[in-house]
């Protein structure tokens, strides 16, 4: 097949390089060329590569068996059974779930059923929101105004809430000061959560959204050492709820099914505080990309508060969909079958290693993190320069065979060039030498001619 010479996409104005088939972990493109996926289909989401015949095949059972029911005129077995499976994972921390369609779908349905939670409970006077910057939580207009990515909202801004207000999202290899450690880095966050909770008055806010580890504002960034502990010890001081998107790092990406989970709160030898989330969205990796599925789940608290008010009223026509969460079921059950989550943990270690060896020379790369097979390698950029500079590292390896994500911005002065990699749960020991060789490859080319332009 040729590209067209000119795309009716919309999104586009030129054509794009065309994907025509797929197995694994690659891609073969209309031009030929193959493609090696190292960012599970550009965006982290096929967690279990492509050509699973067994999701096709569950996929089509109940397709025939029964393709939709409308959630608010008949249940479906397979939305129950999939709300207990996931409950079940969380070890019983989540009580209740529903199932939709995006990421930005659940996490307009997390924020709408905080919101309803403190109605309900008859404090109708809370409706501000606290979230965090830089970060990412959809990009439909109600959570499209809860983040902060200017590229994707500053034309819409007219039309946001005024009642949301910003905390900084932590990142101490770059804001830590000289001599503080990282848990005296999360108390200073905790710190200005706490005065901001004050300006406004606790009485007037719903609660706090955040990703357990960042994926989607300026590259991948687990949290800071008792960041997360020390967040919720001012929450609970407040009686605020904690909101957490696990759209991008959830369903196993971190190598634990909840994200939340496993991010560890001990510190030097001391058993960290728990933190669960009283509501949490799931999306990407929970379908695998095979069907458009995403989750809100509740925790006790707010579960047991709506369902006193006679249960969620929220509707989407295809919520709880049957053949999504079928899909969603089997994948859940491939990952355990084949202990993939071990697997996740295995090759994000070899991921880190051979990343963090092999690019100790290049001075472009700034640090490199991640927490599973959901790795960032950010650069050393230049907000001058254009085209920024991980979009020409992730344009040199895509010329080079490998695909990966790219995240280049300023906001509010914090500058961020992350590339991402997330591949499939499936991935090899070959597979992720393979990876890190054409990355570090493209990388190094890239330096040479930044530093000629430098
Ligand atoms: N939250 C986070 C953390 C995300 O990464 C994304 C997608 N990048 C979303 C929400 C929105 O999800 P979707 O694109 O499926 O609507």
């Amino acid at each position: 097949m040729t590209i067209p010479d000119q795309s009716f996409q919309l999104h586009h104005t030129t054509p794009q390089p065309m994907a025509i088939s797929s197995s694994g972990l690659r891609f073969t493109l209309s031009t030929g060329q193959e493609i090696l996926d190292g960012i599970s289909g550009g965006a982290a989401v096929n967690c279990l590569g492509n050509g699973n015949s067994e999701l096709v095949k569950t996929m089509n059972e109940q397709a025939e068996k029964m393709a939709f029911t409308y959630h608010q005129s008949l249940g479906n077995e397979e939305s129950e059974k999939l709300a207990k499976l996931l409950c079940e994972k969380s070890g019983n921390e989540m009580k209740a779930a529903a199932f939709l369609n995006s990421g930005s779908e659940a996490m307009e349905a997390a924020i709408k059923l905080a919101r309803e939670y403190w109605v309900e409970k008859g404090q109708p006077l809370k409706n501000h929101i606290i979230s965090r910057f830089p970060s990412y939580h959809g990009n439909t207009l109600g959570v499209l105004g809860i983040g902060n990515i200017p590229s994707r909202r500053t034309v819409y801004e007219p039309l946001f809430s005024p009642n949301i207000h910003h905390v900084a999202s932590p990142q101490y290899e770059r804001f830590g000061l000289p001599d503080e450690s990282e848990e005296a880095y999360s108390q200073r966050l905790a710190d200005e959560l706490e005065s901001t909770i004050l300006k406004i008055g606790h009485e007037n806010i719903i609660g706090f959204v955040a990703e357990p580890i960042v994926g989607a504002a300026l590259g991948v960034m687990p949290p800071p050492k008792r960041y997360l502990p020390l967040i919720s010890k001012v929450l609970k001081k407040y009686d605020l709820l904690l909101i957490m998107d696990e759209v991008m790092c959830g369903s196993g990406r971190s190598g634990e099914l909840f994200a939340y989970q496993s991010i560890s709160t001990k510190t030097d030898g001391e058993e960290g505080e728990k933190v669960v989330p009283d509501i949490l969205a799931m999306a990407k990796g929970l379908g695998s990309g095979y069907v458009c599925i995403s989750a809100v789940l509740t925790g006790q608290r707010v579960t047991d508060r709506i369902r006193k008010s006679g249960g969620w009223k929220n509707s989407h026509t295809y919520q709880n969909h049957p053949v999504n969460c079928a899909v969603a079921r089997k994948v859940m059950e491939i990952i355990e079958r084949d202990d993939l989550l071990t697997n996740v943990k295995q090759r994000g270690e070899q991921l880190l290693n051979e990343l963090r060896e092999l690019t100790k020379d290049i001075s472009i790369v700034f640090d490199i993190r991640g927490k599973g097979l959901f790795v960032g390698i950010e650069l050393n950029g230049s907000s001058s320069l254009e085209p920024r500079l991980a979009a020409r590292v992730k344009g040199r390896c895509f010329e080079n065979g490998l695909l990966v994500m790219a995240m280049s911005g300023t906001i509010d002065g914090i500058e961020g060039e992350c590339i991402i990699l997330g591949p499939a749960y499936v991935v090899t020991e070959e597979e992720i030498s393979e990876i890190v060789r054409l990355l570090v490859m493209s990388i190094k080319e890239v330096a040479e001619e930044f530093e000629e332009e430098y």
